[in-house]
């Protein structure tokens, strides 16, 4: 067996078909507008989304940079949960790059943010304050597990902001998991969005990119920024052919990663003492913990699960991150299940 690669879904890498569609893309200069292919993708992207315009970036980080200069001035707050990937992941580029605020709260366990909490948060106007400017909701919700916020909670802190005066910024790195998950279209999950960023390049296994999606007006300030930025790209129809081929034949089938997710989730239990503090999985993503009694850190297991050739991802002294996705069949679920308990045991032995 190959090595079964359960850091991220991030490590996928592209298909057959989109090998294929790479080697014949018709291409020309993005920047000058000129990419046949760029413009098929950012179209079906925005219809995907049920908004008027897409814009293909290297990166969703800088999908949500891009989203985020746009809607704010410097000074201007954004307001966010403690466990986003904006605020934890992203290099404080927002800051960095944009002098941006970003204004916590604490992320319930299901990824919502509370009503009360975003009650409070809200400025008044006052020139002691930064301006509220924005809200980001991040779906399905990584730190929190890879939880699907539901259309319902979505539509609400979308009317929310707006009653407020914020826009609504979507980081939908993994919007089309939660969309499977809920069995909706992702585009009733950003209804209320000015703005929603998704990834090619994780679960969908493109090998790059990621696309903004807004109104026109909103996309052509992003196109600006996206250059300033250094991230207008030439010849960039290579990539987004493999993008295109990504949501034509990879969305629908996120259910089977889901459904191994929930395998391996069921099989990890079943290994004693092994918890699962955030829950079974919604998605494509387990966080097991160690046996509280286990004389060892995650750290260490992950060092051997690595050379039975199983990788998985440590967010922590004593949990780990595990990522089902194309490249890990129910095989691969089984045996890493197996190296699993193997290295539980083969350490509380030494
Ligand atoms: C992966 C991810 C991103 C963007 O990641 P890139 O590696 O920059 O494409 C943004 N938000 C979430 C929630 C993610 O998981």
């Amino acid at each position: 067996m190959d090595i079964v690669d359960l850091r991220s879904d991030t490590v996928t890498k592209p298909t057959l078909a989109m090998r294929r569609a790479m080697a014949k893309a018709t291409v020309g200069d993005d920047v000058l507008g000129e990419d046949p292919t760029v413009k098929q993708l950012e179209e079906m992207a925005a219809a995907r989304m049920g908004k008027e315009a897409g814009l293909f970036v290297p990166s969703g980080t800088m999908g949500n940079l891009i989203a985020t200069l746009v809607h704010c001035r410097r000074g201007d707050e954004a307001i966010m949960g403690d466990r986003g990937h904006t605020f934890l992941f992203e290099a404080g580029g927002v800051s960095a790059l944009g002098g941006v605020v970003i204004h916590t709260l604490p992320n319930q366990p299901d990824g919502t943010l509370t009503e009360w909490a975003l009650k409070a948060a809200l400025r008044p106007d006052d020139v002691h304050h930064p301006v509220s400017r924005l809200l980001i909701l991040e779906n399905t919700h990584n730190r929190c597990g890879g939880v699907a916020l539901p259309a319902a909670y979505m539509s609400w802190a979308g009317q929310f902001a707006h009653a407020n005066g914020l826009a609504l910024h979507v980081d939908g790195a993994r919007i089309f998991n939660a969309a499977i998950a809920l069995g909706v279209r992702a585009e009733q999950l950003v209804e209320q969005a000015d703005s929603v960023t998704f990834c090619l390049s994780k679960g969908l296994c493109a090998p790059v990119g990621s696309v903004l999606c807004g109104s026109q007006e909103f996309i052509r300030q992003a196109r600006r920024v996206r250059k300033q930025l250094g991230g207008g790209m030439r010849q960039a129809g290579v990539i987004a052919a493999a993008g295109i081929v990504a949501l034509e034949e990879m969305v629908d089938r996120l259910s089977e990663d889901h459904r191994r997710a929930f395998s391996l989730a069921k099989g990890l239990k079943e290994i004693f003492g092994v918890t699962l503090p955030m829950g079974m999985p919604q998605t494509n993503m387990v966080f097991p913990a160690l046996p509280v009694d286990f004389p060892g850190t995650a750290a260490e297991v992950a060092a051997e699960l690595s050379k039975r050739r199983v990788r998985v991802g440590v967010v922590g002294e004593r949990m780990f991150r595990m990522v089902t996705h194309y490249w890990v069949d129910d095989e691969a679920v089984q045996y890493a299940l197996d190296m699993f308990q193997q290295v539980l045991s083969d350490l509380r032995r030494v």
